[in-house]
């Protein structure tokens, strides 16, 4: 049994054209008449493939194939049909996509599953307009309060979040009826484009994601002086923008000098006041971003950034006021659902030989490669309430959240039979379990 790649790609396209804009990217973020579309269409797909369909208070969509006589909790499969402004078309609508036509291929072949099978397609993934990503997964696996989603409305437009997801067919005031609880389901999968370059360096299909990165975020304000940049000569100044520059300059020489591939760290946005050429910046904001596959590393990080922080404070006399904004733990796939993918991919794909293993940035374990989603996905939070798994397929040139977002059809097709193949093992092993 395989997975039809015409009609899966013949998905793709036809999804991709929700949102499409002059340049080739897909504009399709919550509140858009684009992701209203893509919604319907979803919803039309599913319905002629006879699925029961149910959209719940955070708008995510659920797509059911029913069974009967079937007391076991659902296997899930899926991602988000939401994209980043001038976005791709694989990032998300892949993963969705690829869940459909699983549950399409082994309904067509007739296969009796232990479990219930759905896709589902998570609302508002992306950072978006109303500022609050992975939205729709947090929301139901109890991460956002009502309070939060209430107070939220779009950047531009102005619409209440309330609005907008009910527009989208959910309803706010459901989500705590909505929460799903720990064993609510029996697996979840997403499937994923790798969005990094490890599998296109080493021109391999696939992999399976061992964990997710964790990601650690400081709003830090420097207070200094602001004074006359013509008048105040160089030593008696307390330059707040010089010192956050310095500031950024330690978490990158932090990070490198670990020298691993999957820890990194950024200060991607700054706020300089009063930004003024003629005046000595007196305040300066900036965001100080560290993503780590251990919470070890991330303390050792941040002792050492705390060390060099006090010294700049002391060398410039200002002041670092530090606001930690996000701390999310690296989230760990399952074992056994990691080793079935892993497993299920190498049947599919001709491996590396070991000797090229050592040297490619990814880790392997008996030729299966894996390795960490450096990118935060759906999958984070899902896997706090079920058996969690990520298959990577390759994005060439490691490009994502682009137009130029491109999949080759002999790796979508590799991915999507070990995903079909992973899937059918998973159904009888869990049963294997319960049974025990
Ligand atoms: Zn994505």
């Amino acid at each position: 049994m395989k997975i039809n790649l015409e009609r899966l790609e013949k998905n793709l396209k036809e999804l991709s054209q929700f949102g499409r804009n002059k340049d080739g990217g897909i504009d399709r973020s919550l509140g858009s008449e684009a992701e209203e579309e893509a919604r319907s269409w979803l919803l039309e797909k599913a319905l002629d493939m006879g699925a029961a369909i149910k959209i719940d208070a955070m708008a995510n969509i659920w797509i059911n194939w029913k069974r009967t006589n079937c007391e076991n909790k659902p296997i899930t499969l899926g991602s988000h049909h939401d994209a980043v402004p001038d976005g791709g078309m694989y990032d998300g609508a892949l993963g969705v996509l690829m869940g459909l036509e699983i549950l399409q291929t082994l309904k067509e072949n007739q296969v009796p599953l232990n479990h219930p099978l759905q896709v589902v397609s998570f609302t508002a993934e992306e950072p978006n307009p109303f500022n609050i990503s992975t939205m729709g997964s947090r929301g139901v696996t109890g991460k956002l309060t009502l309070e939060q989603l209430q107070a939220s409305s779009h950047l531009i437009t102005g619409e209440s979040l309330t609005a907008a997801i009910k527009r989208a067919g959910g309803n706010l005031q459901g989500l705590l009826k909505a929460q799903l609880r720990k064993n609510d389901m029996a697996a979840f999968i997403e499937c994923h484009i790798e969005q990094g370059r490890n599998l296109y360096d080493n021109q391999l299909s696939a992999g399976t994601v061992t964990k997710i990165t964790g990601i650690y975020r400081e709003l830090i304000t420097v207070k200094g002086e602001a004074n006359h940049a013509g008048t105040t000569i160089m030593e008696h100044r307390h330059d707040a923008f010089l010192a956050a520059a310095q500031a950024a300059l330690v978490v990158e020489e932090t990070v490198k000098a670990l020298n691993r591939r999957d820890v990194v760290g950024t200060v991607g946005w700054f706020e300089v006041s009063p930004n003024s050429a003629n005046i000595i910046s007196g305040n300066t904001k900036f965001i100080m971003e560290i993503r780590f596959p251990e919470e070890l590393i991330k303390q050792k990080i941040l002792l050492s950034i705390n060390k060099e922080y006090t010294e700049i404070e002391n060398i410039r006399g200002l002041c670092f006021h530090r606001e930690i904004i996000l701390d999310q733990a690296p989230a760990p796939m399952d074992d056994r659902i990691m080793k079935i993918i892993g497993e299920e991919i190498s049947k599919e794909q001709s491996p590396l030989p070991p000797s090229a293993e050592e040297s490619s940035g990814l880790e392997f374990v008996e030729h299966v490669p894996m390795l960490v989603s450096m990118a935060g996905h759906d999958a984070v939070h899902m896997s706090d309430i079920t058996k969690t798994g990520m298959i990577f397929v390759q994005s060439i040139e490691g490009k994502s959240h682009c137009r130029e977002e491109k999949t080759d059809s002999k790796d979508i097709e590799i991915a999507g039979n070990a995903m079909l193949n992973a899937v059918l093992r998973l159904d009888k092993e869990l049963t294997y379990e319960n049974l025990n």
